[in-house]
């Protein structure tokens, strides 16, 4: 079976070809010729990715899946959500959106958050999700630099270690992305044995 994963990140592409196994032939973005940047005008996680699967699907005719992610904080109503990349402004700068969340972080207690990841699988325009939650706590500093985004001020319940003290094994068994990521593989897994 051949499958679009609609992103431009090819690390994600290989770490999921290798969970994924040789069952299913995972297609990139530019193995289907899909240049253009993939519409994500959604309000929500779900919303973006079900846009961008379906982008896929309905211009290309291929089955696909994409993912999304966001942080979200308890005592900002869920902010920075679906604005995760942007937080800080359109230059996508991960050590300013960590400053932004410390700084409206400062002197709150409450530091509970959690990263959510949703993936929408579109197989003959049928389309399912699957989520993927960790739950933790925004920390005063940054610590770390492994990993990526808000990785280091980022602890995961799980764990004394941010997400960027840890090796990329360790946080892909408990991140929000290696959930979500499971739960497809899984689903997935029907496929294989037909
Ligand atoms: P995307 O949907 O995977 O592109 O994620 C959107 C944004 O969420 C990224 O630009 C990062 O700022 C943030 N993000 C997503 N996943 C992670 C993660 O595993 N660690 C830290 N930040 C993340």
């Amino acid at each position: 079976m051949k499958l679009v994963f609609a992103t431009n990140n090819p690390h994600k592409l290989q770490e999921i070809q290798h969970l994924l196994g040789d069952s299913i032939e995972l297609l990139s973005l530019s193995d289907i010729h899909c240049y253009e940047d993939i519409p994500e005008n959604q309000e929500t996680i779900e919303g973006n990715a079900a846009e961008k699967s379906f982008y896929v699907f309905n211009k290309y005719g291929f089955n696909c899946f994409a993912d999304d992610t966001g942080l979200e904080i308890e005592v900002l109503n869920g902010e920075p959500g679906v604005y995760s990349a942007r937080y800080a402004g359109e230059e996508k700068s991960p050590q300013k959106n960590m400053d932004l969340v410390l700084q409206k972080l400062a002197k709150i207690k409450c530091r509970n958050a959690r990263f959510k990841t949703v993936i929408s699988l579109v197989i003959d325009g049928q389309e399912i999700q699957f989520e993927g939650i960790v739950n933790g706590q925004i920390l005063e500093e940054k610590r770390g630099t492994t990993g990526f985004g808000y990785d280091p001020i980022f602890k995961p319940d799980e764990s004394p270690l941010s997400f960027a003290e840890m090796s990329m094994e360790e946080k892909g068994k408990i991140s929000h992305r290696g959930r979500a990521v499971q739960k497809l593989v899984e689903y997935l897994s029907q496929f294989s044995a037909e």
